[in-house]
């Protein structure tokens, strides 16, 4: 459970996951900061949790700016004195192969991907230490076990899963706890360039047997910000239906019929 009131800060809050873990969060009566660098995508899921009748305020906030990051922290604590969790949502992929991976694009994936978890976590540490208190989960990918295609994003989400566990050491004996989660591959904005056919393999390679949903990564976040949670730090939690589980789970590759 997460005690009343406490106060989130969920960044890609705007769109997909981001949205999803929101919504939840203030159904159980979080206070919910929505930090997205598109600001009507951040008004839209505030707008829908106030609604709903929940708290929350948008704030359009690019993560890969670290004055950004210390921004957006400030505006919680100024709006409502606390930075009790903090998730990190937002991201964003350009696959290539090798040969076609400009270092631009390398630089872009990272600046948000894992730069933008690092100033996130940077900026919010300060006020979690302060009250002895703090959840903070990171959204990395099952890319991180590698992915073709994927040079940049499978790396940053690597590395986002590195970062986790140094910063869950360093924070663990302020009551800090600092988590990863990795979905597989869910229905979201960022999954649109996965045509019909292709959804229906993965899904079918998917031990499930379904593609995942925002809500099925809403949930496994609230399990690691609940109050209950402060014995879990320093993991990476795939989420993902039991798609990477095994050997040769490459949906493209699966042949296996299971009945
Ligand atoms: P999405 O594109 O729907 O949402 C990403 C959000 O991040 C958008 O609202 C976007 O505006 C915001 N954003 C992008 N750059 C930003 C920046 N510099 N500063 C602040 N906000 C920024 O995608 P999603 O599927 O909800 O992805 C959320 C997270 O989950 C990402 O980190 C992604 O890598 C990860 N993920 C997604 C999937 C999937 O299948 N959808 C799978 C594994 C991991």
């Amino acid at each position: 459970m997460i005690s009343p009131g406490r106060v989130a800060i969920v960044t890609g809050g705007g769109s997909g996951l981001g949205r999803a873990i929101s919504l939840v969060m203030a159904a159980n009566r979080a206070r919910v900061l929505i930090a997205d660098i598109n600001p009507d995508a951040a008004q839209a899921v505030s707008a829908e949790i106030e609604k709903a009748g929940g708290e929350a305020i948008p704030l359009q906030v690019d993560v890969s700016k670290e004055e950004e990051c210390e921004r957006m922290v400030k505006k919680a604590v100024d709006t409502w004195n606390s930075v009790d969790i903090l998730v990190n949502s937002a991201g964003i992929i350009i696959d290539n192969p090798l040969r076609k991976v400009s270092a631009a694009d390398f630089d872009k994936v990272m600046a948000v991907n894992l730069k933008g978890t690092l100033f996130s976590m940077k900026k919010a540490e300060i006020i979690m230490s302060e009250r002895k208190y703090g959840r903070i989960v990171n959204i990395t990918s099952v890319a991180y076990k590698g992915n073709a295609g994927q040079a940049a994003y499978a790396s940053s989400k690597g590395a986002v899963g590195s970062l986790t566990k140094v910063v869950a050491l360093e924070l663990a004996r302020r009551n800090i706890t600092v988590n990863a989660i990795a979905p597989g591959i869910i229905e979201t904005p960022m999954a649109r360039g996965i045509t019909a056919e292709q959804f229906e393999r993965i899904a079918k390679a998917t031990p499930v047997g379904h593609i995942g949903q925002p809500a099925d990564i809403a949930h496994a976040v609230m399990f690691l910000v609940a109050d209950e949670a402060g014995y879990i730090t320093g993991q990476v939690i795939d989420v993902d239906g039991g798609l990477t589980v095994g050997i040769g789970t490459n949906p493209l590759m699966y042949k296996t019929k299971t009945n």
